[in-house]
């Protein structure tokens, strides 16, 4: 008989809500920070929270920012404060949460988190398994759930992965999304 609690979290239209997290992915690359978007669902489907990068914008009273840790899911939990029955939500990214983030999610309690697009270099897959995260027993963990999705995002992050990332993290991303990686130049940023 298996320990695990049965899920909080009822079905939701996953692609409607990733396609929300890639918006405000834009909308950071559009700010001049890296695209990378969240945004957090309750169980009747409505959305409670909503965060995107904002590592090369000035911190605000409402908005983490001039930071490396100015990722899309600490600004939507610093926004948030603390919810009530975090159990019964679904964390939505545009790209696989980090180390830092899936932590930060499983302090919270979410009771689930579905990524559009994995990150084979910063997502936290490739230090822990995220099935064997000590803090990630009670939630529930779907990668890419909609392959369309799932290569816009790749296209979308690719050039700050190429910027970002170092060569060994670049050669990952092209050789999970060789077509998204192909001929694509690293952005501004620094
Ligand atoms: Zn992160």
């Amino acid at each position: 008989m298996s320990t695990r609690p049965e899920p909080h979290t009822p079905p939701l239209d996953h692609a409607r809500y990733l396609r929300e997290a890639l918006a405000l992915a834009r909308e950071g690359q559009a700010a001049g920070s890296a695209p990378v978007g969240a945004v957090l669902v309750d169980a009747s489907g409505k959305v409670v929270g909503r965060g995107r990068n904002r590592h090369k914008e000035p911190q605000t009273a409402d908005h983490i920012g001039d930071a490396g840790l100015a990722h899309a899911e600490m600004d939507l939990y610093f926004q948030l404060g603390n919810p009530e029955q975090p159990e019964t939500l679904t964390l939505y990214t545009s790209l696989e949460p980090c180390l830092m983030c899936g932590g930060a999610s499983a302090l919270m309690g979410i009771g689930r988190i579905v990524w559009a697009t994995a990150d084979p270099w910063g997502g936290s897959g490739r230090v822990i398994e995220w099935s064997q995260h000590p803090a990630m027993q009670d939630t529930e963990v779907i990668p890419c759930p909609d392959a369309a999705l799932e290569h816009e995002g790749a296209a979308l992050f690719a050039p700050e992965a190429k910027r970002a990332f170092p060569d060994e993290g670049w050669a990952l991303w092209q050789e999970k999304y060789p077509q998204e990686t192909a001929g694509v130049k690293a952005t501004g940023l620094d």
